[in-house]
């Protein structure tokens, strides 16, 4: 059996390091003679892996003093309401881009709590590219992107300014934190569910600018005000403690390997060889925008009718998993995430290439 890549969208590939941490954790955590598991998130060994994991977390994205930065729980799906529920009042409009299916469910919550102006979608064009022309509102409180769209493969490289100067940018970056250098002081608050490239499900990771939480007229159960998990430095109830472990041990990966920058250029990288070979490769075409295209979700499909299962299973018997397309786009999807190494990579470009000639 040859080794195994798994290109999954998401819950997706760990470093075998963080593995092998997380194994040994479960089993005794740091010879403290107890699985992480057991152990009080109070006690001191916890306590400071998570504040360590808050550090590792400031340095490479480089977050300074103004932003707090939470571990939460509920998955980035929670954060479409979390957002709207702390920071747009019912009579108060937001921005909103709608560039895939993760974009328009952010929408839906909003909806549920304030006005929302949607300022562009590619909807009718199954999200193959992101707008150019935004209708920002000259009102709205903040503008919400989808940083990278896992489903689509569409990712934003330029960041839009809000409108307004006291306004500020959203960004859902489940698919693409720590994948390549942000100025996190352009935006206000940034969210991403771990499991896509930091680590398992059970943790999002929350960064959030301290004066944009206002005042607003509404009551906000206690798990859902940010304010809550401010105050309690993300202790305000237990913690998934296994989850944050894991990105821990991802983010000490990353910084070991160079950091943000290195993995940045690897990522690029990784996704040109590929797409070189999607343009090359008489079977394949990429249904997506060449400039919006995503260095992290890499969808192609047949450039003529043929057995999708044939070319998966060709693929599965050379260990490249996960590879099926979204069922809302078809065809195939190469993830290819910070832990996916170059070899992955190559490995799938061979592939390719070897069924052309068949
Ligand atoms: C996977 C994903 C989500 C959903 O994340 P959950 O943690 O499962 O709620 C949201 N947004 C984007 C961009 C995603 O890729």
């Amino acid at each position: 059996m040859s080794k195994i890549y798994n290109f999954s969208a998401g819950p997706a590939m760990l470093h075998s390091s963080v593995l092998e941490a997380v194994s040994k954790a479960s089993k005794d955590y740091n010879d403290h003679g107890q699985s992480l598991m057991e152990m009080s998130h109070r006690s001191k060994p916890v306590v400071e892996m998570v504040a360590e994991t808050e550090s590792l977390t400031r340095q490479l994205l480089n977050i300074s003093d103004n932003y707090h930065v939470l571990f939460l729980q509920g998955g980035a799906s929670l954060q479409f309401s979390m957002i709207p529920m702390n920071l747009l009042d019912t009579n108060m409009i937001a921005d909103y881009a709608d560039t895939g299916a993760w974009s328009a469910k952010a929408i839906k919550e909003a909806q549920l709590y304030g006005k929302v102006n949607i300022v562009c979608s590619s909807k009718e064009s199954i999200y193959n590219h992101i707008p150019k022309q935004l209708t920002q509102d000259e009102n709205a409180r903040y503008l919400h992107i989808t940083s990278n769209n896992t489903i689509f493969g569409t990712q934003w490289h330029d960041f839009p300014k809000p409108f307004n100067t006291n306004a500020y940018l959203i960004a859902d970056m489940s698919s693409d934190i720590f994948s390549r250098r942000i100025d996190v002081s352009k935006f206000g608050l940034i969210y991403a569910g771990a499991q896509k490239n930091i680590g398992p499900a059970g943790v999002t990771l929350l960064i959030i600018r301290d004066d944009i939480l206002d005042k607003i007229d509404r009551k906000i159960p206690t798990m859902m005000n940010y304010r809550t998990h401010i105050e309690k430095n993300s202790m305000f109830n237990t913690p998934p403690v296994m989850a944050i472990y894991a990105v821990n041990r991802s983010l000490v990966w990353l910084k070991n390997i160079g950091g943000v920058d290195f993995i940045e250029n690897k990522n690029k990288l990784k996704a040109d060889k590929l797409y070189k070979e999607i343009e090359r490769n008489s079977l394949f075409v990429s249904p997506i925008a060449k400039e919006d295209r995503s260095i992290m979700n890499v969808p192609f499909i047949f450039s003529n009718e043929s057995e999708e299962e044939d070319f998966l299973s060709f693929c599965n018997d050379r260990g490249l998993r996960t590879l099926k397309g979204h069922r809302s786009v078809g065809g195939f999807r190469a993830s290819i995430y910070n832990a996916m190494p170059e070899a992955g990579v190559d490995a799938l470009i061979q592939a390719m290439k070897d069924y052309e000639s068949r």
